[in-house]
């Protein structure tokens, strides 16, 4: 369906580029879809609209169509995310996902489910405290709603309910195996049984129940690197964003500094 010529919509601004003396470009996302559009004068210090379209804002917007891009004509920001300005981990981990929907949502894709889960992890970059656990929730829920979600239920091999047991990971087939077909499978990895546990905890529960999660360093680290290796094998495959991938091999080392470990 066109668009009408004028248009109302809430948007979470995702990314933006200088453009021309005082204009901008913005990436935009919003439940009907990604757009791009030109913020005209937004540089200016007397620009209205300036405090309102900064980056990870959560915004309504009025939008008008242009010949090449929808210009912004009004915003008014609902959420600023404020938390995540005066803390770098917090606006890593902002970037991190703010590049992970813009990669895996093709432009003017409608999908409300993606806006809702952005609008949600940036609350709790700006606020939460366990910042991996969110990253984590984050990668899992955005899996599933981009079709590639992992399975930690049935083995993907045989189709057997998984147990808590010697179960292990392939990446390749996306999912757990069972200990009868694990060994089988050259490259599957272990994985212990309190990373199994977060994981399909992660998969069939509610933010309010997964706040309540209290977590292991240890499987942290082991849940941070098997979902790294699964992002890395579906991007690669999907989307070879190689500039992507090595921010996504750093975060480990960026939360150690970040944290001052
Ligand atoms: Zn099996």
């Amino acid at each position: 369906m066109p668009r009408p010529r004028v248009y109302r919509t809430e948007a979470v601004v995702l990314r933006q580029q200088d453009y021309g003396e005082a204009d901008r470009i913005l990436t935009l996302l919003t439940p009907g879809g990604k757009r791009t559009v030109l913020a005209r004068g937004i540089r200016r210090p007397t620009s209205r609209r300036a405090g309102h379209l900064g980056l990870f804002h959560r915004a309504e917007v009025m939008l008008a169509q242009g010949r090449q891009l929808d210009i912004v004509t009004q915003a008014e920001s609902l959420d600023a995310h404020e938390g995540l300005w005066h803390d770098l981990l917090r606006f890593t981990y902002a970037s991190y996902a703010a590049e992970l929907v813009d990669l895996f949502l093709p432009e003017e894709e409608e999908n409300p489910a993606v806006y809702d889960l952005l609008t949600l992890a940036l609350e709790a970059f700006a606020s939460e405290d366990d910042l991996r656990l969110w990253a984590r929730y984050f990668e899992l829920s955005l899996l599933q709603l981009a079709g590639f979600h992992p399975e930690f239920f049935q083995c993907v091999n045989c189709g057997a309910t998984i147990e808590p047991g010697p179960n292990r990971f392939d990446v390749t087939q996306g999912g757990l195996l069972c200990p009868r077909c694990g060994p089988e499978v050259a490259g599957a990895r272990t994985v212990s049984l309190g990373t199994q546990k977060v994981l399909r905890y992660l998969a069939s529960h509610d933010r309010e129940a997964i706040a309540q999660l209290g977590i292991r360093d240890a499987t942290h680290r082991e849940m941070e690197e098997l979902l790294h290796a699964f992002l890395q094998y579906t991007l690669e495959r999907e989307l070879k964003s190689t500039a992507f991938l090595r921010r996504l091999r750093s975060e480990l080392s960026m939360y150690e500094k970040g944290r001052g470990a």
